[in-house]
């Protein structure tokens, strides 16, 4: 078997707030004496469940409580460096981080400050650790409307200038998709990737939506097309690719354990997958910890471990030479012998 962190991937799904360390945590924690609950220190990481709206509010308060250290710019520049790190420690070549520039609007002067802090700061942490990085605006699904297109047109200014594309995050079984649609054909009109959550936490009926009311280019998650063969063969010759990310799966309760996310399914039938982390903060692992319980999990050859990572590659809006040069090193991995 050949060593996962050495396998180059592109890294499609990871939340800004959650990508943070642990360790960051607690140490921002301490330096300003927040209280952490326990689920957060010495239970970490938490365990959770979304199988109900209690079990979501759990996971979205510790969220909060993740969001609250960070409290200066050098906690920004911090953590987006860290993550960073994280990601070329794990293989990454590549990352598209997404982050809701609202939830630290008011302590970093407003929606535009804050994002202009973030692209800084990924410039600055790209120039450092080697890795691309891109960033995805994405919107809450449980705010009003009118401000995801306040995003949506924030977002369509920052083209060419770092930001890549445009999501929905939050829990999936609230809001209706269909009333951001106008925030997406904003987003869409500047040529940004579209990229909703959909298909973790509700069904295929969910993925349909997101597909025809928000034209979706990629979906986050979207593991749960593989309970439909239409939808799943829609999504294959449309070119959608799914941000699979099995630990979060099974934090969330969506499935009972790691050989239950129908990873087969999903490849058999032809779709691009590309693995992510989702929030290691709260989920306990990090990019290459996906592809080693996907391995563990369904047996996964080498040739079908490096087939994901080429897949991560392809539905990225990485710059063509980073693609190229991925896809190459892709390559030397599966010459080497495995160990
Ligand atoms: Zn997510």
């Amino acid at each position: 078997m050949r060593d996962l962190k050495a396998l180059p991937k592109a890294h499609l799904h990871l939340h800004f707030t959650g990508s943070m360390r642990h360790s960051t945590l607690l140490e921002l924690a301490a330096r300003d004496r927040i209280h952490l609950p326990d689920a957060l220190a010495e239970d970490w990481p938490p365990q959770l469940t979304a199988a109900d709206e209690k079990g979501w509010f759990r996971f979205q308060r510790l969220y909060d409580v993740a969001r609250s250290v960070l409290r200066t710019e050098a906690d920004v520049r911090r953590l987006v460096l860290e993550a960073a790190e994280d990601d070329v420690a794990d293989g990454g070549r590549w990352l598209e981080i997404q982050v809701d520039p609202s939830g630290y609007a008011a302590r970093f002067g407003g929606i535009t400050a804050f994002t202009d802090l973030v692209l800084d700061a990924v410039r600055d942490a790209s120039a450092r650790t080697g890795l691309g990085i891109a960033v995805i605006i994405a919107a809450n699904r449980t705010r009003h409307p009118l401000d995801a297109r306040t995003l949506a047109r924030l977002a369509s200014q920052y083209v060419d200038r770092g930001v890549v594309g445009f999501g929905l995050s939050n829990d999936e079984r609230r809001g209706r998709t269909a009333d951001f649609a106008g925030a997406f054909s904003i987003a869409e009109r500047a040529g940004l990737l579209l990229a909703p959550h959909g298909g973790e936490l509700r069904g295929p009926e969910h993925i349909r939506l997101c597909l025809d009311a928000l034209h979706a280019g990629r979906l986050g998650h979207g593991v749960r097309a593989a309970e439909d063969a239409d939808l799943l063969a829609r999504i294959v010759d449309a070119g959608v690719a799914l941000e699979v990310c099995p630990v979060s799966n099974v934090a969330l309760g969506v499935y009972s354990d790691l050989t239950s996310v129908p990873l087969p399914t999903l490849l058999e039938a032809g779709a691009t997958v590309a693995l992510g982390a989702d929030d290691p903060l709260l989920f306990g692992s990090r990019l290459a910890g996906q592809y080693a319980t996907m391995r563990a999990a369904h047996e996964l050859t080498d040739d079908q471990l490096a087939e994901l990572a080429r897949m991560s590659f392809r539905a990225s809006r990485a710059p063509k030479d980073v693609v190229d040069a991925g896809l190459v090193e892709i390559e030397r991995w599966l010459d080497q012998a495995p160990a």
